[in-house]
């Protein structure tokens, strides 16, 4: 029986579904030894710092994470980060593959002038912000103006979007950060703008997320009619699936009789934006509509118009994702998730992704694995292994409990790694 040894870089949903792929893949001849490596003291990725703490359910996915963590031969390396702690060129000389399982942080830039102003942020430092990430904890952020930008017509977009417009109480039995529920509480903002460059037909939204909008407690949700009518007509009598329940759905919203709440998120289609104004500070945003050009006061910003991944030493990044031809990069090295293909898909579209990576990775295995590599005797770094992981994950657990949270996360690394050690 021969046993290869693969290196995952990234504990996010790509990271876990490649080693459920390679787990599906094992038979009695040729098995896998796994080794997760993650930078941050926690795994689950996007699941724990980039889903809508008011989205509870697509959480639920982090139980095929653990089930596939404790199978037996996926081992966790926490806290661990390739490129101070490790190298990547040792990790590819020491395993049989590696696996480059690394998201795409980086929020894409607008390019318009003004983005650099205060309060003009991304929302891929706001959504880590809300969601607990160590690293986005201290972001700069000013809740003081009345009104808010969101540029983009994603679903991150309308997360962004969401979590300014509730009204914070509806945030309490959720897992936002602490930091960010106090934050929220002490806001001014009462109209939040969701602006999308091109008309109602060509929005990135998907419709589950549409149509949960009209539930919102403490919140009018804003489209114009007139917008949708004229996007129904532009689509045409064929439109695609999603666009039609797109359509539907904004349409409904559309129709929906206005409520006198206090906090309101409007829908503008059909707005690129050209300039972010303000003396130091964002102050508003100039766009062009087909009516002409139109400018809105507002005092924050937020951009949610896409990722590119990190740039990271001996991995090529080019047009948004790493250099791949489905998935394999180069000598024994591959790439899964949105690092592989781009930000786009849900969490689930990680799955069939994976596993076609990962046949190629087996097809491609040389005949002899090489010895087994003992990473955590080659390390310094404090190491969350699986066990020290689930002491840190049920004392969120038990901390949420009598307060109604699913859990109360731990923010710093400290906090965290303190978790384990009890
Ligand atoms: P996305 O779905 O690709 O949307 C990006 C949006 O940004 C598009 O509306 C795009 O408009 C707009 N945009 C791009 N460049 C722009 C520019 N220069 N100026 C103005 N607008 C610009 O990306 P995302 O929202 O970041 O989401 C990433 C993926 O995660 C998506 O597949 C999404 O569905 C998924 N996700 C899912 C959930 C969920 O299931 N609840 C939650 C969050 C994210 P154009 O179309 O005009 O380019």
């Amino acid at each position: 029986m021969k046993t290869y040894s693969i290196a995952i870089i990234g504990a996010g949903p790509s990271g876990y579904f490649a080693a459920q792929a390679l787990q599906n893949l094992e038979t009695d001849d040729q098995k896998y030894t796994i080794d997760i490596i993650e930078r941050l003291p926690t795994p689950w990725g996007l699941v724990r710092s980039g889903v809508a703490p008011d989205h509870p359910k697509i959480k639920t996915v982090s139980k095929v994470f653990e089930k596939v963590a404790t199978a037996g031969n996926v081992s966790l390396f926490g806290n661990v980060e390739v490129g101070s702690d490790i190298s990547l060129e040792s990790l590819k000389d020491k395993y049989d593959a590696v696996i480059l399982a690394t998201g795409s942080s980086i929020g894409k830039k607008l390019g318009i002038p003004g983005e650099e102003l205060s309060n003009s942020i991304s929302a891929a430092d706001f959504v880590p912000w809300y969601n607990a990430h160590p690293d986005y904890a201290d972001l700069n952020l000013d809740l003081t103006s009345d009104t808010a930008i969101v540029i983009g017509a994603g679903n991150v977009a309308m997360d962004c979007a969401r979590m300014l417009a509730v009204d914070p109480s509806e945030l309490e039995p959720t897992d936002t950060a602490n930091h960010a529920i106090d934050a929220l509480k002490s806001s001014k903002i009462r109209k939040v703008y969701i602006c999308a460059r091109r008309g109602a037909e060509f929005a990135a939204f998907t419709s589950p997320e549409l149509r949960e909008l009209p539930d919102l407690e403490h919140t009018n949700v804003v489209i114009s009619k007139s917008e949708i009518e004229g996007a129904i007509t532009r689509a045409g009598d064929t439109p695609e699936k999603h666009t039609k329940s797109n359509l539907d759905a904004m349409l409904n919203i559309a129709n929906n009789e206005s409520h006198p709440h206090e906090r309101t998120m409007e829908f503008l289609f059909q707005h690129v934006p050209t300039s972010i104004n303000g003396n130091g500070k964002v102050e508003s945003v100039t766009f062009k509509t087909p009516e002409g050009e139109k400018t809105i006061n507002c005092g924050l910003v937020i951009s949610a118009i896409g990722y590119t991944p990190k740039e990271a030493a001996g991995v090529p990044v080019e047009s948004g994702k790493v250099s791949n031809t489905d998935g394999f990069v180069g000598e024994n090295m591959y790439v899964v998730g949105w690092a592989k293909r781009g930000p786009s898909g849900v969490i689930g579209t990680n799955k069939s992704d994976a596993a076609d990576v990962m046949k190629l990775l087996v097809e491609k295995l040389p005949a002899t694995p090489k010895e087994k590599f003992d990473l955590g005797a080659s390390l310094d770094a404090k190491i969350v292994t699986q066990p020290i992981w689930e002491k840190i994950n049920s004392a969120e657990v038990s901390a949420g409990e009598p307060l109604g949270k699913p859990r109360l996360k731990a923010v710093s690394r400290e906090e965290l790694l303190s978790l384990g050690e009890r």
